[in-house]
């Protein structure tokens, strides 16, 4: 889904192609070629096209299909899956695979009805071709969407102007394409290598220098921190171990990156507005390609949002501080009503007629990002309560499948028509969910790791960052223990 809707100009992935795959079948990961070391939107998703075809998934799915509501049965033990067009479909068991970013945060700003333009949002992107040629563009956003789509759009608009809230960190990707040679070196020992991904705290390939950033000099730390940008992609972040958790050691990759702009962008008053004053990695690290450059450009424009951000859309374009910036085309990078968003757009109830978004009012409770109490027989896979977003996506999706799959097993082996975590088990999980967010620098900043960018939702640590290891083991264990902490009732 995530490849299908977010095909913005620019749109690639931040996790390099090759291990941005599946590891579930040997003969799939040695034929399949990848084309550059990031892989792109179309690329991806023709990978996941390729998958569905060379495995006959296609029959197994009905696309065009918006679920309304998922209803459970106490008496008969399952789930009632309605769709928009009315369809019902029972089911024993329901699994909810709706990603983490793919609720659209879309904003509705004062007059925005009244925009004469086009409007698009990055996480729902038409499928035509959007020219953008002879046209005045403004991107509202400047996360890791409004950087990729910034970087494309203004190689064509004839001017872009960019409405930031928040500076943003951006690292170097140094994308580059993939050769033969490049390729045969990972499928020589692929799976070595994901196993040894599998042991790193997000499940990528890049491995923590574990020193602290304060235990060497500031110039050793430089040096460090270049040889990582360097190389490209988010692996700046694991250059020393204590980034995520110290302050002053934080504040050495934070100065590290501000020169950085300092030292890309020529006008001292766009460069002043791009630096960023936030933790970095408190926010999700953005990965770019010239970014910052792209503010050389004569056609491109910043504009930093006062306090009161948006505060009108005419027919005309967009008034920010009394001023009126007239476009033709607006494109809101405005992110997601992450992790909870997808789930509480479908009307989901549990045991008793109780609705999700009232269980989940004071933010997500679940068992291991795995289940809730009180919607048996009902999984999330990469659901708030596990690492999902800050992991690598696909192997971590993999691990729920498996997971599930396993327990699936059991349950019918063992004639059990019911699962559901108990109280305390979730209870403990969200408590030790907390309590290691809290000892990270992550709560610093309004992040939509927190919900803090969608008006209203209440701020808990959605993703567990416990890291992968710790959360493989803990869920095998459960598993190994005949299903501890859950409710698993006969038939
Ligand atoms: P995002 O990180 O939430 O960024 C949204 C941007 O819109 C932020 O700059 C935010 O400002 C701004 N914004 C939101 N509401 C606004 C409002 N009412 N007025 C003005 N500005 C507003 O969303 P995203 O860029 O779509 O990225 C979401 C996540 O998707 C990423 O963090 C990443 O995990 C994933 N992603 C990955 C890739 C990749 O692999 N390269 C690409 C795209 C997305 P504030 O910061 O002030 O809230």
């Amino acid at each position: 889904g995530t490849w299908y809707w977010n095909r913005y100009p620019g749109a690639r992935c931040d996790v390099e192609s090759m291990f941005y795959s599946y590891g579930f079948d040997e003969e799939l990961e040695q034929e399949w070629e990848w084309t550059e070391r990031y892989p792109s939107q179309p690329e991806i998703l023709r990978y996941a096209n390729h998958v569905a075809d060379r495995f006959s998934l296609w029959p197994h799915i009905q696309l065009n299909t918006r679920v309304a509501s998922a209803t459970y049965d106490t008496e008969k033990n399952g789930w009632r899956v309605t769709t928009e067009s009315d369809e019902v479909f029972n089911a024993k068991f329901c699994i909810m695979a709706t990603g983490c970013l793919s609720a659209a945060n879309e904003p509705n700003f004062d007059g925005m009805e009244t925009f004469t333009g086009r409007i698009f949002h990055t996480g729902r992107w038409p499928h035509e071709k959007i020219d953008f040629k002879d046209r005045r563009v403004g991107v509202i956003g400047t996360g890791s969407s409004g950087v990729q789509v910034i970087q494309e759009v203004a190689k064509e608009a004839a001017h872009l102007t960019v409405f930031q809230r928040t500076p943003t960190y951006v690292v170097e990707s140094f994308n580059r394409a993939l050769d033969r040679g490049d390729q045969a070196k990972v499928k020589a020992k692929y799976q070595d290598i994901r196993a040894a991904a599998r042991k790193t705290f997000g499940g990528f390939t890049a491995v923590m220098n574990e020193q602290s950033a304060l235990s060497v000099s500031e110039e050793e730390c430089r040096e460090r921190l270049e040889a990582a940008w360097n190389k490209g992609g988010i692996g700046l972040q694991f250059t020393y171990n204590d980034f995520g958790f110290n302050e002053a050691a934080n504040k050495r990759a934070q100065d590290f990156v501000r020169d950085k702009i300092r030292a890309t962008v020529n006008d001292p008053n766009t460069t002043e507005k791009l630096l960023p004053r936030h933790i970095l990695g408190c926010k999700r690290l953005s990965i770019g390609t010239n970014y910052y450059a792209t503010y050389n450009k004569p056609n491109v424009s910043l504009v930093q949002l006062g306090d009161n951000g948006i505060e009108h859309i005419t027919q005309d374009g967009v008034i920010s501080e009394e001023t009126l910036y007239p476009l033709d085309d607006l494109v809101l990078a405005t992110g997601f009503d992450a992790m909870t968003g997808s789930l509480s757009r479908i009307h989901i109830t549990g045991r008793n007629g109780q609705p999700l978004t009232t269980a989940w009012q004071a933010g997500p409770q679940s068992y291991l990002g795995l289940m809730t109490h009180g919607f048996p027989n009902l999984f999330t896979i990469t659901g708030p309560g596990s690492p999902s977003v800050l992991s690598n996506m696909l192997p971590t999706i993999e691990h729920h499948v498996e997971w599930i799959g396993e327990c699936l097993a059991h349950l019918r082996e063992h004639n059990i028509r019911e699962i559901e975590p108990n109280v305390k088990a979730q209870d403990e999980w969200v408590a030790h969910g907390n309590e290691v967010a809290d000892k990270t620098l992550r709560h610093g900043c309004n992040s939509w790791y927190l919900g803090a960018n969608v008006p209203g939702k209440p701020r808990v640590f959605m993703p567990y960052i416990g890291g992968m290891p710790t959360y493989r083991e803990k869920c095998s264990a459960v598993a190994a223990a005949g299903y501890d902490g859950f409710e698993l009732t006969e038939s």
